[in-house]
């Protein structure tokens, strides 16, 4: 089969597609061809060693497919049913042997390519304005990189949840996109200093909560966004990691909160990752949330995928089709 590997970590070139063996699922396992591939940023974090996995390995942690092998003690999936997962390596490949407690079955009616692509940011958006700042109507969120895979499904499920969203993105078409997904308000943040622009936007009271999946560039201002008492989610780091910070700062800034979750730990339990997931697709299939799949990729074309991603070119959710 066809998988994209790599040997050792660094630019989008370390990645090739190479011919290997098929592998073999294991004791609670199984084997599933897969049929789309998500491209997530935490693919790059994996691919420049940020996040760590054992080298050689293959890379993608989100994809969808039929399964065509069970290893032994499989108690709730069989041959030929339609399964997607994430949160686990080896997607980039035509191939890949997954645990049983990361599947999840595809609705009747969905697609491999919906399945796909919904999953891991739309259980990431799902968990965020649910569990790790439940937001309530009326409430103000500031979310990074809005028309991005996360950000434009989070934009949605904030907004509908009733709270006021106010997105940063980096171009007029992106803000289009997220002024579609429900923003109220949208910062060019390369253009306008947000920290201003927020103060404004809300009288100088600050927002409730802030999602930065940004990190780095926009980490500190979007403490200085926050309401006394508010909270900084911070979700990621497309711009790189955020400096180590004194708690006393969270102090000075109005008695903060500060968490970095992880999807993982709000998918602990086969009851959570299916509640999770089963909100997220049935409210795809409803038509309530809108999936923008606005890049699909041959394997053969990873390397490039992940330059336009790293460039800050995508809008909404990129695939690999093998
Ligand atoms: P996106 O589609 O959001 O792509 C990244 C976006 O970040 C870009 O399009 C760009 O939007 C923005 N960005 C800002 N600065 C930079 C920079 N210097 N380099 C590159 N991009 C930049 O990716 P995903 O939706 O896959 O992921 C978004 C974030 O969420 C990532 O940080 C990811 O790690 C995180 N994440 C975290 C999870 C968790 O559980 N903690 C789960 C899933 C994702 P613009 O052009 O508008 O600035």
């Amino acid at each position: 089969m066809k998988a994209v590997r790599i040997t050792h970590t660094g630019a989008p070139e370390v990645m090739k597609l190479l011919e290997v063996e098929n592998p073999t699922p294991g004791s609670g396992e199984v084997l599933v061809q897969v049929r789309a591939a998500g491209i997530n940023y935490i693919d790059v974090y994996y691919r420049e060693g940020q996040y760590q996995a054992d080298l050689p390995f293959t890379l993608g942690i989100e994809g969808a497919g039929i399964i065509e092998k069970l290893g032994r003690g499989v108690k709730d999936f069989r041959v030929g049913e339609a399964v997607a997962w994430c949160m686990y390596l080896g997607a980039y490949a035509e191939y890949a042997v997954i645990p049983e407690r990361h599947l999840v079955h595809i609705p009747d009616g969905m697609g491999f390519e919906a399945a796909a692509g919904a999953l891991l940011q739309g259980m990431t958006a799902h968990y965020l304005t649910r569990s790790t700042y439940p937001l309530k109507a009326g409430e103000t969120a500031l979310v990074h990189a809005a028309a991005g895979g996360v950000g434009l499904l989070l934009t949605q499920m904030a907004s509908q949840l009733g709270a006021r969203v106010i997105a940063t993105v980096s171009t007029e078409a992106k803000a289009k996109l997220a002024k579609e997904a429900g923003a109220r308000d949208v910062i060019l943040y390369g253009e306008q200093d947000f920290e201003v622009e927020v103060k404004r936007l809300t009288g100088n009271r600050g927002v409730d909560v802030v999602y930065d999946s940004v990190g780095r560039a926009t980490f500190d201002k979007s403490l200085n966004c926050l309401r006394p008492r508010g909270m900084m989610a911070l979700v990621g780091s497309s711009s790189g990691p955020v400096p180590v910070i004194e708690p006393a700062q969270l102090s000075l800034l109005g008695s903060l909160y500060l968490t970095r979750p992880s999807l993982a730990h709000y998918t602990q339990t086969r009851e959570e990752l299916d509640w999770r997931s089963g909100e997220v697709y049935a409210a795809i299939q409803k038509g309530t949330l809108k999936l923008r799949i606005d890049q699909s990729y041959p394997l053969s074309e990873v390397v490039h995928a992940h330059e336009a991603l790293e460039a800050r070119k995508t809008t909404g959710k990129g695939l690999l089709i093998p």
